[in-house]
């Protein structure tokens, strides 16, 4: 039988507002939950400087946003408070659910360890240590056997294409391979979260598109990822980009068609016939 009633206003009592609460309530926790932060970095005990004027943000989960702009706009401020690197002047920050803006230090560095990977321009990696080592080390405190955690490093080095190199050092590896090296330990513990500090900023453009490529399969896997860049052109593998300027968010927008990295290293390595010796994954 036909429901005559099916075109009446408010069939189902429900209001407008109601709609959009439950609509509200059915989205994901987000990743990242910061409210109107600031930074003032005090010089000299004089004079202070407004690195961040009251930044409000929110990071769902499988996301992949590009912090854009140009030097001085607050950029490394900002990810030095997303990592739990330093703390706000005022406002807050939820991290996976952790109102984490006024942490103790210690308390602070437990989270980091436990919800961020960090990636940085320039590797980090401990050079006297094998690929297996650097990978392997953020776990030392997750109470595993050596051997359960070099199975699970050789697994994470696995996944960044680096399966036959996880016994060579830094120095044994390409400026691409040792990045790759540095994913794999951002990874280990499974973080809630990817900080990325212009990880292609040390690459050619070659070994960079090889970069956003494993970090674009990892996005896909539907790990969350912050990256942070000076580039317009790097800015383009996220799915949202958000502009600073002066401390200050001047832009906030989805990128209608991101550009693929596997498509670009794809086409680039049929035109130069280049022969590779890792899987992108
Ligand atoms: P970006 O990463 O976009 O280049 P920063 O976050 O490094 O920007 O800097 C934002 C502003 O804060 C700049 O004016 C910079 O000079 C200032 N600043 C950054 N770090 C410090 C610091 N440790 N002490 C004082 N001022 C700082």
């Amino acid at each position: 039988m036909e429901d005559k009633d099916e075109d009446k206003p408010g069939r189902n009592d429900m209001t407008l507002a109601a709609i959009m609460e439950q609509a509200e309530d059915d989205r994901p926790e987000p990743v990242i939950s910061v409210h109107n932060l600031t930074k003032t970095y005090i010089l000299g005990g004089k004079t202070s400087v407004p690195a961040l004027r009251g930044i409000s943000l929110d990071v769902y989960p499988g996301e992949f946003v590009a912090i854009m702009g140009p030097s001085g706009s607050g950029k490394s401020t900002f990810m030095n408070l997303l990592g739990c690197l330093d703390r706000p002047t005022s406002g807050e920050y939820w991290l996976a659910g952790n109102l984490v803006s006024s942490l103790s230090s210690d308390r602070l560095a437990s989270i980091r360890n436990q919800l961020i990977g960090f990636v940085f321009q320039g590797f980090n990696l401990l050079g006297r240590a094998t690929a297996l080592r650097n990978v392997s080390l953020p776990m030392v405190y997750a109470g595993l056997s050596r051997r359960e955690r070099d199975i699970r490093a050789s697994k994470v080095l696995d996944l960044v294409g680096l399966g036959g190199r996880i016994n060579h050092k830094p120095s044994e590896l390409s400026g691409g391979q040792q990045q790759r090296v540095a994913i794999a330990r951002a990874l280990i513990n499974g973080p809630a979260l990817l900080l990325a500090d212009e990880p292609t900023g040390n690459l050619d453009s070659h070994t960079s598109i090889e970069i956003m490529g494993i970090l674009q399969a990892l996005n896909e896997q539907g790990l969350t990822i912050v990256l942070v860049t000076h580039d317009a052109n790097v800015a383009q593998y996220a799915k949202r980009q958000v502009a600073f300027l002066d401390g200050e968010i001047v832009r906030d927008e989805p990128v209608s068609s991101p550009r693929s990295a596997a498509e670009e290293w794809e086409k680039l390595n049929s035109e130069h016939g280049v022969v590779v010796e890792e899987e992108t994954p």
